[in-house]
Parts: structure tokens; C-alpha cells; sequence
């Protein structure tokens, strides 16, 4: 049930269809003294071998309601992708370039998913999630939810407080394409497409396969988490440290503002000049051909050897550039 397909099984099992099975899980495992995990559509998760011992509930809400002029309330477990398809379609700008990326639409609130150029917490006006805390079902604005890169409340302040059912997205009828990324600007520069929304999506789809980051049945190389770590933020002051290391000018090191006299560097870059470069294997486990930050599971890969391979990717790079990589995927028992 996970896209990299490590890890041990589920004590016990269930699927939400409906708010009231929610409601009912939680109180199955709360009753029983169990911990108990939502799950998604798995593809940002790292089970560990040991598997999870508690209650595991999938959450299988569906239901794209449109409610006009570009506001649409979506089941938590609809399929994000195909209902990226649904919106480029109607022509609802807002998440074009967010096409191809696996997983739930319960999901991507959850780390405020993004790609080239554009994240959900663009288009998403409020949320409703079961609260775990009060037992009661609530509405969570934009604001309530702390959206900043890859965090938000719900993977922070109070990590598996609230169950996500519904997400709310104002989507902009009949608006531009949004190209802004480099990957973006230079196919359409190369191309002769109109760069509407169904050509964004396709292009970004197409960038996303080179870079093995679109599930396709078949392809090692995307037998993954996606990303495996984060872009790290560090002092601006630190950028001179990272480019004497690199025995590099600064200019040379890919890194752009971050706030609070803060930069953000490329986990890729750091990864890749500390010595472990695309197609690196170690066992089962390696990085993708095509994505230096995507750890993959080669075939028979264990949780435990992708872990090692974490481990050995940071160490390097702490050692090479004092710099501390944070992982992405959420891990699980
Ligand atoms: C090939 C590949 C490419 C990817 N590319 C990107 C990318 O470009 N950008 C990006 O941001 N991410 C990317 N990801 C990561 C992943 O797709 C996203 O994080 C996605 O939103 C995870 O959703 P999910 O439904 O699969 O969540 P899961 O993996 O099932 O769960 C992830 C976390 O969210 C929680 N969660 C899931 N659903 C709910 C819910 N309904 N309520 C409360 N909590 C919930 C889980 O408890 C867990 O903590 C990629 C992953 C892969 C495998």
C-alpha cells in the first residue's frame, strides 16, 4: 500500500468511506488503547519492518462537488492526480503544475505539497478534518492551517491530531497557465505548444518522467517516496562555508532566499557533491538514475536498508558541508 513498498504489516485494518466511519475508527482504537495511523494514498510514507501495532485507516472518502465560479469541495480520498486532470480539463487554473504527483487530496494539505512553482496552499480556502482532541468535526481555514514549504499544522503543531475528510480549493476559471519554474519556461522556450493548462500539465508530467518522479508500472526508478529530503534552510552567512567546501565560488552554489536572513540550499546538490550521485546503489536500496533525491527500493529492499542508506546520504553531507538534511517522508511504527 506504499509506493516504496518497504515495511511490515498493519496490526489491524479499516477503511473510511464516510465521515462517520472515521469518527467510528478513532473511537475503535481510543477504546481498545491503540495508536492508530491515517493513511493516504502511501506514497510519502516509510513503514518500518516491524510494521505499525495499532489501528491503520485508510481514508477512502470521495465526492468532487462543484459549488461554481471555481470552488470545488473535494473527498479527502479522492485520487490528487485525476482530479488535477478534472481541473485542467474545465479549465480551473491553480494546480497545473501539481499534475502527476501521487497520492490523496486528504494528503497534500498534510505537507502543503508542491512543484514546479506552485503549492496547494495557493488554492486551498479551508479544510475539514475530524479534530481527535475534541471529537468533533471542523473547518480549519487557510490561515488555521500554517501553511509554509512542505509543513503545515497538520504535520507540526500538533502531528495526527486531526483526520483530513474534505479539502476546499478556489481554482480560477479560465485563468493563465502558471510558468514560472526553469524546468517550465524552457520547454515551452524549445516547444512549440501553447502554453495553456492542459500543456502545463502535460509538460510537467513529461519533466516529472524524466526525472522518474511519475509513477509508471514497471519503473524501479520510481519505486520511491518522492523526495526523499528536504532543501535544507540555513544563515545566509553559512552559503560562503557550503562553496569553500565544494571548492567552488558562491555564485556556483544553487541556494535561493529563504526569510529572516535565511537561504535555502538544493538537498540535490549538497547530496550529489558529497559523493552519492544518481543511480548510486547500496544493496537493495539506491538513489533513482534520473532523481538524486529520490531513494528507491531496487527489489526485495527492507525499511532497514533504505534507513542505512539515509543514514550514509547524511552523515556525508554533514561531514562534507556541515549541513543536516531532513527527511521528507513521514515515518511509520
Ligand atoms: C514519485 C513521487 C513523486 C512525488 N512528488 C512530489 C512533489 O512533487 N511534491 C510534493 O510535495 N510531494 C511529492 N511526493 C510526495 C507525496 O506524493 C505527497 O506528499 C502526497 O501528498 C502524499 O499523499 P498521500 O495521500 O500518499 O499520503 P500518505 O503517504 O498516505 O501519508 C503521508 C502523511 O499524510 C498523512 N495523511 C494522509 N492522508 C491524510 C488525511 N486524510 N488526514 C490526515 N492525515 C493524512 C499520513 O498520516 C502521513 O503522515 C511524491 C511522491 C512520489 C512517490
Amino acid at each position: 500500500m506504499t509506493t516504496l513498498g518497504v515495511g511490515g504489516p498493519a496490526r489491524y485494518f479499516a477503511v473510511a468511506e464516510n465521515e462517520a466511519d472515521v469518527a467510528e475508527a478513532v473511537r475503535w482504537a481510543d477504546e481498545r488503547g491503540l495508536p492508530l495511523f491515517v493513511l493516504g494514498g502511501g506514497s510519502n510514507l516509510l513503514v518500518s519492518d516491524a510494521g505499525f501495532p495499532g489501528l491503520v485507516v485508510q481514508i477512502a472518502i470521495r465526492g468532487v462537488r462543484d459549488r461554481g465560479e471555481g470552488r470545488f469541495e473535494v473527498g479527502a480520498g479522492e485520487v490528487w492526480d485525476e482530479f488535477v486532470g478534472r481541473m485542467v480539463t474545465a479549465g480551473m487554473q491553480g494546480v497545473e503544475c501539481l499534475a502527476g504527483i501521487p497520492g490523496s487530496v486528504g494528503g497534500t494539505p498534510v505537507q502543503n505539497v508542491g512543484a514546479y512553482g506552485q503549492e496547494v496552499a495557493e488554492t486551498i480556502v479551508s479544510v475539514r478534518a475530524f479534530d481527535r482532541k475534541s471529537g468533533q468535526f471542523v473547518e480549519l481555514d487557510r490561515e488555521a492551517c500554517k501553511f509554509r514549504y512542505r509543513k503545515s499544522l497538520f504535520n507540526t503543531d500538533v502531528p495526527e491530531r486531526y483526520i483530513v475528510t474534505r479539502v476546499d480549493f478556489q481554482l480560477h476559471p479560465f485563468g493563465q497557465a502558471q510558468v514560472t519554474y526553469g524546468d517550465v519556461k524552457r520547454y515551452f522556450a524549445e516547444s512549440s505548444e501553447v502554453a495553456d493548462l492542459r500543456n502545463v500539465a502535460y509538460a510537467v508530467r513529461k519533466i516529472r518522467h524524466g526525472k522518474g518522479m511519475l509513477i509508471v508500472e514497471g519503473d524501479p526508478d520510481c519505486r520511491s517516496a518522492g523526495s526523499f529530503f528536504k532543501n535544507p534552510v540555513v544563515e545566509a552567512g553559512r552559503l560562503g562555508e557550503v562553496a569553500a567546501a565544494a571548492a567552488v565560488g558562491e555564485a556556483v552554489v544553487p541556494h535561493w532566499p529563504a526569510g529572516d536572513g535565511q537561504v535555502k540550499l538544493s538537498a540535490a546538490w549538497l547530496i550529489e557533491r558529497a559523493g552519492f550521485g544518481k543511480g548510486f546503489v547500496d544493496g537493495a536500496a539506491g538513489i533513482s538514475s534520473r532523481h538524486t533525491l529520490a531513494l528507491i527500493n531496487r527489489g526485495g529492499a527492507m525499511a532497514g536498508d533504505i534507513e542505512r542508506l539515509q543514514g550514509r546520504v547524511v552523515a556525508g553531507v554533514r561531514t562534507k558541508f556541515g549541513v543536516g538534511l531532513e527527511r521528507e517522508p513521514v515515518k511509520v511504527g
